[in-house]
């Protein structure tokens, strides 16, 4: 049985100022819901603070993005070993905005999953189409080609630690979500590859997220779709009552989904 998780995704949001405040919100409304679980993803800048405040709580703590290495030349750069130590247990890899702002190849992609795992955290690995793929019908080939190529050379046993987030493109940011049955035909499509790429036990225990204006009035039809494990979250993370209420939402979703 695989169980519901939220990420929150805060993206370039929050100095110590916002996000003291936003995590100790966020683990103190949660503090009783159970059957979920939940990961915040700060800005690098706040991962120190937000560890400490979130260590203990049973929330989880990611970041948004890494190097491939784990050392080396590269100014500016963070590589996996630094975030673990801060107490990452996650990172996600493939967004769609840094495939589109920063260039990110799937190469480049694929070498960041294997990194990610290769420390022994959880890779949240990022795919979508664009509204034009949609429009031409591209869905499923954008979608396999990314999955293929992020998962290229991870050992099979290794992909128990990765987590898919189906996140069409045009439902980023926009307010307008995919519907459940729209998120439920590609997340299947998912698991199905899943199962011919590496086994069935792959595609029965990998958590498949789906992301794009989840907001606590989706959520709940959202997580009800039987292929939905959870949501990555952006916009509405960053409202501490707005996230706990989409969590326990998600959660109810689920819980429907297990009792069926
Ligand atoms: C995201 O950026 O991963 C995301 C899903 O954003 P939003 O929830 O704001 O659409």
């Amino acid at each position: 049985m695989r169980t519901p998780l939220c990420i929150a995704n805060w993206k370039m949001h929050g100095t110590l100022a916002d996000a003291r405040p936003l995590a100790t919100a966020v683990r103190d409304g949660l503090r009783r819901v159970k059957d979920i679980e939940v990961v915040l993803c700060p800005p690098f800048t706040a991962l120190a603070a937000v560890s400490e405040i979130v260590t203990g709580s049973g929330i989880g703590l990611g970041a948004q993005n890494c190097h491939p290495e784990a050392f080396g030349p590269h100014t500016g750069e963070i590589a996996p070993p630094m975030l673990s130590e801060l107490g990452c247990r996650y990172v996600i890899v493939g967004h769609s905005e840094r495939r589109r702002e920063m260039g990110e190849t799937d190469e480049l992609i694929n070498r960041k999953v294997r990194a990610v795992l290769a420390d022994g955290m959880t890779a949240v690995l990022c795919v979508g189409e664009t509204a034009e793929e949609r429009r031409q019908g591209l869905t499923f080939t954008t979608v396999e080609g990314q999955l293929r190529a992020g998962l290229t050379d991870v050992a099979p046993d290794a992909v128990a630690r990765v987590v898919l987030a189906y996140e069409p493109v045009w439902a980023i940011g926009t307010g307008v979500n995919a519907t459940p049955s729209q998120a439920g035909e590609v997340h299947g499509y998912l698991r199905g590859l899943l199962s011919e790429l590496i086994s069935k036990d792959a595609a029965a225990t990998v958590r498949i997220l789906y992301g794009g204006s989840v907001k606590a009035e989706n959520a709940e039809s959202l997580a009800a779709e039987p292929e939905i494990d959870g949501a990555l979250v952006g916009g509405a993370s960053l409202n501490a009552q707005g996230f706990v209420n989409l969590v326990k939402k998600t959660a109810r979703g689920g819980v429907a989904v297990r009792g069926a």
